[in-house]
């Protein structure tokens, strides 16, 4: 019986149970899975972050364990433009293990390499890291969470000395007397999560969004600001422009809790507020209410997410907000604080445990000598035989099949082709591959390009851990075992470095000195022996897991890192005494506004921006294929304000072209006034046609690497 699962008694009936959480976005909403007769059902857990509640993505989770598309055999192309056909698994990993071991021999070691997922468990993303470092010896790993939360990441760091999403539990929003939501979309995101927010309006919080557009959440706020794409920064420094003018600081935690505040003050003195209603288009009366609301309370929360971050001045955007923060003396307060809103289900944990092309388990930087002797210790290898730094993300992507790049790429829990910028560009170069591998359950549309599909487990049938957007480490909990035919991702890992022992370097010498003498010790597919080496590997790092034990977990409602040990305390709060930053400090870093990557003009006149909807996650290669989803969000569309259709001559459910530079989109038009009339918006959840990404920049933050996703220059026409 899997772990954590109950096996009822009753001859005949045999209902399974499963406290777990919902496979889907950060909020990690806690869910009950119940087996009976074959069939799953989800009921909602009341956990803190969700509160009993759960959105239609959680409600419909279970269908995807049992559908028609599920993957149960791998699958190979025998020849380039040939059809996948099935294979045995002995098969696909001899075939996989010997393609990788002969571009290595004739390319080098970086020519292989691995791009993850937020949505792999802390386990998987942590063994898919030693795996390309060990296994592989190659520098080029990297995963989709770059295209989520790296901007919030790299700001976080920089002010701050660490990156955890909430420095505080969800439940500290309800306490605020103001909350600014960024843009953020939570209504419509992570639906539970507003429980918060009901909680902080009945006790008379105020909630002010900005947004470009009128969106569920703003719909339900007190003030709603709705500037231009790619203005935000703009708007933050106006803000604590006016709290300078108005004395509204708090001098004392400037002076005794921060550094580099002058520079930011002389800065912010030139950013003036008029001059941000220019640019943003936001009134001045509106920059001065926000400021006074956040400003003349007792406990005031800035939260940015996407909408701020996915800019090409992504990180210095958010550094705009952290400095208001700072200014305001909101870090380290009970019910005051910056914030990031973590999409991805392990979006928070997966950027901590070595998926990230510069990181080393524990949050650890792979360049620090000392992060480097660490943890190769942990790996029994030589710290000089662990490769350097990779690339982000998209420039990973974008040199694949290049003379320069690798040619061969392993992809866990990610569907690039419909999810990265530029997404035809990025087709392309998959397509120049001498090998795509993809580990996946469902046949998206990048495992349509593979030549080889490795079917793996879903959420309900493993174990493991996910740290959700408060830093709080969660127990993923198996209902079932996996079909026949079906392995999980750490085994998948485990069956390939058995077949590639002797390859890398590093990993020869493993097995010649290192503790570790065969493969399975090396890369064990068991979940908890993998957490256990996860533990002694993030020790002493800013993200300690090194008290987090399995046990821990279930005993409560999960343990918030840094932990480092498992007798002491866990971190729900952090920056309460100090920032752990080398003299204590938080960091003010003076940030200016500057234009989009890609102005408008006269060829493309209009702002292209990107987003969700409530029905779909992230690419929509699960949710697309559940019915009651598909039903509620049948497909792409192109929001369009009303002023703005009537100038195409565009009436409501005519397909429109939406073009950028980089290609196209087609979609039925969506009239709404909620939407700026200089600005359209189309989801990214669909491939094809639909495909926003299609269009989108591929301009990319020159600090955390996160592309524009938000804002691009185009022209709509009637199709
Ligand atoms: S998708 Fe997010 S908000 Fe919806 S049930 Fe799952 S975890 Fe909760």
């Amino acid at each position: 019986m899997t772990d954590g699962a109950r096996l009822a008694t009753q001859p005949g009936v045999r209902p399974r149970e499963a406290a777990t959480h919902c496979p889907y976005c950060a909020l990690q909403c806690g869910m009950v899975l119940r087996e009976t007769a074959g069939r799953v059902e989800v009921a909602p857990r009341d956990f803190p972050t969700n509160r009993g509640g759960l959105c239609q993505k959680g409600w419909t989770s279970a269908e995807l364990l049992d559908h028609p598309d599920r993957l149960t055999t791998p699958l190979l192309r025998d020849r380039p433009g040939g059809e996948l056909r099935p294979a045995s698994w002995d098969e696909a990993l001899d075939r996989v293990a010997g393609g990788l071991r002969a571009i290595q021999e004739r390319h080098g070691p970086d020519a292989v390499a691995v791009f993850g997922g937020g949505g792999l468990t802390n386990e998987k993303a942590y063994a898919l890291g030693k795996f390309a470092r060990v296994a592989l010896g190659t520098r080029h790993i990297d995963y989709n969470g770059r295209w989520c939360m790296s901007s919030a990441a790299a700001a976080g760091l920089r002010a701050f000395g660490v990156d955890r999403g909430l420095p505080f539990p969800l439940a500290d929003l309800g306490r605020a007397d103001t909350l600014l939501l960024v843009g953020a979309n939570p209504a419509e995101t992570m639906p539970p999560l507003m429980r918060h927010l009901a909680d902080q309006r009945e006790r008379g919080g105020r909630l002010i969004v900005v947004d470009p557009r009128l969106t569920a959440t703003a719909r339900q706020a007190d003030l709603h600001l709705q500037p231009l794409p790619g203005t935000d920064l703009a708007v933050a420094n106006a803000l604590l422009h006016i709290a300078l003018t108005e004395g509204w600081l708090d001098r004392a935690y400037v002076a005794d809790r921060t550094t580099g505040f002058d520079e930011v003050r002389r800065t912010v003195a030139g950013c003036w507020p008029a001059e941000a209603e220019r640019l943003s288009g936001v009134p001045v009366a509106d920059l001065e209410a926000t400021a006074r609301a956040l400003a003349t309370v007792d406990r005031a929360v800035i939260l940015t997410a996407r909408g701020a971050e996915q800019h090409a001045k992504g990180v210095d955007t958010v550094t705009a907000f952290i400095n208001l923060a700072l200014a305001l003396g909101l870090p380290g307060r009970p019910g005051s604080g910056y914030g990031c809103l973590t999409g991805q289900g392990n979006g928070q944990g997966g950027r901590e445990h070595g998926q990230k092309a510069d990181q080393l388990p524990g949050y650890r930087r792979i360049d620090d000598p000392a992060a480097r002797e660490h943890v190769a210790g942990v790996w029994g290898v030589d710290p000089a035989a662990l490769p350097g730094p990779g690339v982000p993300a998209y420039q990973l992507l974008d040199s694949l099949g290049t003379p320069h790049g690798p040619r061969a790429l392993l992809v866990f829990g990610s569907n690039p082709v419909v999810s990265a910028p530029r997404a035809a560009r990025v087709e392309s170069r998959l397509r120049d591959l001498d090998l795509l591998v993809v580990a996946d359950f469902l046949r998206s549309e990048t495992a349509d390009l593979a030549d080889v599909v490795l079917p793996v487990a879903q959420w309900a049938e493993e174990d493991g851990t996910m740290t959700n957007l408060e830093g709080r480490v969660l127990r993923r909990r198996a209902l079932r075992e996996p079909p026949p035919g079906v392995r999980t991702d750490l085994a998948v890992l485990a069956a390939l470095a058995a077949r590639l022992k002797g390859g890398a370097p590093s990993y020869r010498e493993m097995h010649n000195k290192g503790p570790f003498l065969t493969p399975e010790e090396a890369f064990p597919a068991d979940p908890r022996a993998v957490f256990a080496e996860l533990r002694r590997a993030s020790a002493g790092g800013p993200a300690d897991y090194a008290g987090v034990s399995w046990d821990r977990i279930d005993a409560d409602t999960g343990v918030f890192w840094p932990c480092p040990d498992e007798d002491g305390p866990d971190s729900p709060r952090l920056f309460t005494d100090r920032f752990p930053t080398p003299d204590g400090r938080a960091r003010f870093r003076a940030v200016t506004h500057r234009p989009a990557a890609e102005p408008v003009c006269a060829d493309y006149p209009l702002h292209l921006t990107t987003g969700r909807v409530l029905a779909h996650y992230q690419s929509g290669a699960q949710t697309r294929r559940v019915a009651a989803l598909r039903r509620a969000a049948p497909g792409g569309f192109v929001e369009l304000h009303p002023d703005l259709a009537g100038r195409l001559g565009v009436a409501e459910g005519e397909e429109v072209r939406v073009v950028s530079r980089r290609g196209e989109l087609r979609a039925p038009a969506r009239l709404s006034p909620a939407i700026r009339p200089d600005t359209v918006f189309a989801p990214f959840h669909w491939p094809g046609a639909a495909r926003a990404n299609s269009v989108t920049n591929d301009a990319v933050d020159p600090v955390s690497g996160m592309p524009e996703f938000k804002i691009c220059a185009v022209r709509v026409e009637k199709a």
